[in-house]
């Protein structure tokens, strides 16, 4: 079976020159539109590919994560998960949607992040296909809307979409640039919009007000000696320690008036084996401790448990033994935040660097399309079609 590195790329090009900025993200270029326009381009090859099932799941009114089911001989379930939005292009230099191959790269937005994971798993069923092969297991390629901002709605869809089917998968990759290393953990998040309020005042007679800005400027000199603890604890796996930061303030109404008000974003960031649950109960009482003023909490977002399983699980050691690479943690945060407990073995991989990624220029390198390809062929195992 081949799939050359030239295939690849063009397949992958392909993806790129269809644009899917996220809707949510700055710019005449951003959506809406390009993630279904992308989604119903995937919906098509999935047909020409063979998939038994084509199905558009729509999340949100013009927003659908697009399903193809490649029906196998096995009782595994394969589900490689391919999120279709990209990161805004207002910052790019040249045409971000030219999906050109030159030095040994693909050129363009969402080349690494994440449309070589799809163009490379497309390249391989298409060359599967050539010589009458297809997928030896079940297999599912899922494109899922909102990941780059929204709050992984689209991850969110397709997993109670699968619930809703009996559909546990035995393998799940959460495809993201990570230079084809298996990512077996990562953090997870929870957040709070708070508001302190006060009592306005001429700003000549500060007495007589109650500054809520002043009352923001403890609280926050508090959340940051609650950070600097959390970097003094143990901790308990490679993913690190928990963190806390503020990253949002606003306030006051004008330069002579004592502000009655002033809202503050926080984060923090929590590990494997912290409960989201009690990480924001005790993150609240920190807070309304900490504020000399009164706190009501806004918005409340709980988020998910870190992501995390042993560097020693089957899929992890599988992945790493076929792309010659060592299994890793991530910094940064994917859709696995979604899956947890959903999937028999999950890891987050994919060619390409994260570094190369959301930038002003934005590439994947032939290289890892290649790696990618050899990984996936022995995932899916192509064998004789039966019909
Ligand atoms: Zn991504």
């Amino acid at each position: 079976m081949i799939t050359d590195a030239e295939h690849l790329a063009s397949w992958v090009g392909r993806l790129v020159r269809i644009p899917s900025v996220n809707p949510q993200h700055a710019g005449p270029r951003s959506g809406p539109g390009g993630e279904e326009q992308y989604a119903q381009a995937l919906a098509g090859w999935f047909r020409e590919l063979g998939a038994d099932t084509v199905e558009l799941h729509e999340i949100e009114p013009g927003r659908p994560n697009v399903y193809g089911i490649w029906e196998g001989r096995t009782d595994r379930w394969l589900v490689l998960d391919s999120h279709t939005d990209t990161v805004t292009v207002e910052h790019c230099t040249g045409d971000p949607f030219d999906g050109r191959i030159a030095d040994g790269r693909v050129y363009g937005r969402g080349a690494v992040d994440t449309k070589a994971s799809m163009g490379t798993m497309l390249a391989v069923l298409e060359a599967a296909r050539a010589e009458g092969l297809a997928p030896r297991h079940n297999l599912v390629l899922v494109g899922t809307v909102s990941e780059e901002a929204g709050g992984l709605i689209g991850a969110e869809g397709f997993r109670t979409w699968a619930e809703a089917r009996g559909l546990r998968p035995t393998d799940l990759i959460v495809a993201e640039p990570t230079m084809c290393a298996p990512i077996y953990g990562h953090k997870g998040g929870v957040s709070f919009d708070v508001e302190i309020t006060g009592a306005s005042a001429h700003s000549a007679t500060p007495h007589l007000g109650r500054n809520a800005i002043t009352a923001a400027a403890h609280l926050v000199v508090a959340l940051d000696e609650e950070h600097r603890r959390l970097q003094t604890l143990d901790a308990d796996t490679e993913v690190g320690r928990g963190t806390l930061t503020v990253t949002l303030v606003n306030g006051g109404t004008g330069g002579n008036v004592v502000p009655d008000r002033c809202t503050l974003t926080v984060g923090r960031r929590v590990v494997p084996f912290e409960d989201n649950e009690v990480v924001a109960a005790e993150l609240a009482a920190l807070i309304e401790r900490s504020c000399p003023l009164p706190v009501t909490f806004t918005r409340t977002y709980l988020g998910t448990g870190a992501f995390y399983q042993s560097p020693d699980s089957e899929l992890v050691r599988r992945i790493a033994d076929w792309a010659g690479s060592t299994p890793e943690v991530a910094p940064y945060g994917t859709n696995a935040l979604r899956y947890h407990g959903f999937a028999e073995n999950m890891v987050v991989f994919g060619p390409g660097s994260i570094d190369d990624a959301h930038k002003a220029v934005e590439f994947v390198t032939l290289d890892e399309l290649a790696r990618c390809a050899d990984v996936f062929t022995r995932w899916i195992e192509p064998t004789e079609r039966s019909r």
